[in-house]
């Protein structure tokens, strides 16, 4: 079987065991790169000569058996949200554009420390706005499933390049859906962890109160492996959280008797697609006879979740996007008269039509007099929302449902439509309301071949639970050994 289809735990012991070298690997991932990628444009940059470069210092590592971890020598990616030091970072704006960030974001930093082997730097809609890679300013990326489909988003670029084994794992990010969904539509794994586990230092910001980061891997066990090392307290970043970080992979050993899976009512809606809804409640029958208990639990408030996040994250939007003005950094339209034409020139020209809608439903639901009725209302509504989860899972553990409404859509079928698009989101948002942790898992494959994904939800911190019900599905079905065919498949 050819390297680039085998997960990163196998990978791992290869490298030790010195069957293969890091820099065979990194060149099997570049191969494939260049093999696939013109037609799925899942990059934006690929950092050749960077990469060979770090797999030559992790075989070194691996030769002098010194301070090996799971990561050491395996190439991954990033979504181009990262700031990368010596390598540019676009959040696929035009705006940031020439970025050239001085430093490394956390994530990175952790990845690089463990040895990690970094590939390049994903696309994704501009500033992580939209839920399709259709917002980039570059391109759109395709889902290597079927090529006429997006691969949902923000986060496109990792989940495509993840199931078109382009990398082996991919670090996206989450503000209302954009690891989980994009990880639905391209049948990959994709966990967004609790508010707070994995350190924003380095991240462009969206929305700083919904914003978290997390591994896109195409199984449970490398989702768990990744998480292990970039999660952590990180002194950079005030909301970080100061808990100590399990090895992730040691809760998939326990099995799920007697643990209580939560189905919401809300969650199961008019509208949605029936072969979706057919493979989540066998996928529920399945934990069932796993041994778990499924129990019924209701969070009310689930209706006012879209409306709420699309007033609290335009809100944090308009203000963090205030800082693009041309003057610090990124791109500059001098305009043809003083300051603030340079401001207007530069903004105007920067920005996509999605991110000036997204600042200008902020500012006006921020402004004065405006502010009480839709900003304060949104924040009190959002912590109704979190209750009705606390209220939630003092009767259940963990807390199943779909992860998108609809199997992947077409390119070009919702971009005129902006409301539509935001309705995509309506099963992942609740859970960046309330900071709690969630994952995406292949739970099958519609008659036109598209996946479907199954959300796995869990109390704050409690990443170790919902790994534990993801992995025992998982290894009850095959749905994550099944490749798209891109002319080339594990034998
Ligand atoms: N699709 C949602 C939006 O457009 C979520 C994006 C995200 O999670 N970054 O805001």
């Amino acid at each position: 079987m050819d390297i680039i289809f085998r997960p990163i735990h196998e990978l791992s012991e290869a490298l030790r065991s010195g069957d293969i070298s890091s820099v065979e690997l990194t060149e099997a991932f570049l191969r494939r790169i260049k093999d696939v990628d013109g037609r799925i444009h899942a990059y934006i940059t690929v950092m050749e000569d960077d990469a060979l470069r770090m797999a030559e210092k992790a075989d070194e590592r691996l030769r002098k058996k010194d301070a090996i971890s799971p990561l050491t020598g395996i190439p991954v990616s990033l979504k181009d949200i990262f700031c990368t030091v010596n390598t540019k970072t676009t959040c696929a704006s035009r705006i940031l554009e020439d970025f050239v960030p001085p430093y490394d974001a956390t994530v990175v930093r952790r990845l690089k420390d463990a040895g990690a082997v970094i590939l390049g730097k994903t696309n994704m809609d501009e500033f992580a706005m939209g839920s399709s890679t259709e917002n980039s300013a570059f391109f759109t990326t395709l889902n290597p499933w079927d090529l006429g489909r997006v691969p949902g988003g923000s986060s496109g670029g990792s989940a495509s390049a993840v199931c078109a084994c382009e990398c082996t794992a991919s670090i996206g990010t989450d503000t209302g859906g954009s690891i989980r969904q994009p990880a639905s539509f391209c049948g990959v794994v994709g966990l967004k962890p609790t508010y707070g586990r994995v350190s924003r230092y380095g991240m462009v910001a969206f929305a700083s109160s919904l914003d978290q980061a997390g591994p896109i891997t195409r199984n449970v066990t490398d989702s768990a492996i990744v998480l292990s090392v970039i999660a952590g307290h990180d002194p950079k970043d005030a909301t970080s959280i100061d808990a100590p970080v399990p090895d992730y992979t040691s809760f998939l050993k326990k099995d799920i008797k007697g643990l209580r899976i939560g189905i919401p009512m809300e969650y199961f809606i008019e509208g949605m697609d029936r072969e979706v809804e057919e493979y989540v409640r066998k996928a529920v029958d399945l934990l069932k006879e796993s041994g778990g208990e499924v129990v019924d639990v209701s969070l009310p408030h689930t209706e006012y979740a879209i409306s709420v996040y699309y007033l609290v994250a335009t809100a944090e939007a308009s203000s963090n996007l205030a800082r693009y003005d041309g003057v610090k950094y990124g791109l500059r339209v001098k305009g043809r008269g003083d300051l603030i034409d340079m401001y207007k020139e530069t903004r105007d020209r920067g920005f996509g039509s999605e991110v000036k809608r997204r600042i200008m439903l902020g500012t006006y639901s921020l402004s004065a007099g405006y502010y009480d009725a839709y900003y304060r209302k949104a924040s009190q509504v959002r912590t109704l929302i979190r209750r009705d989860f606390e209220e939630a899972f003092r009767r259940c553990d963990v807390i199943v449902t779909p992860t998108s409404p609809t199997p992947p859509f077409r390119v070009g079928e919702r971009v005129e439509d902006p409301l539509t698009m935001y309705l995509s989101d309506v099963f992942t948002i609740s859970c960046n309301l309330a900071g709690i942790p969630g994952i995406s898992i292949p739970c099958g494959f519609t008659r036109d071949g598209l996946p479907v994904g199954l959300q796995i939800l869990g109390r704050p911190l409690d990443e170790g639970t919902i790994l534990r019900v993801a992995y025992t599905y998982e290894q009850a079905t095959e749905w994550h050994r099944r490749y798209p065919d891109l002319g080339e498949r594990p034998s």
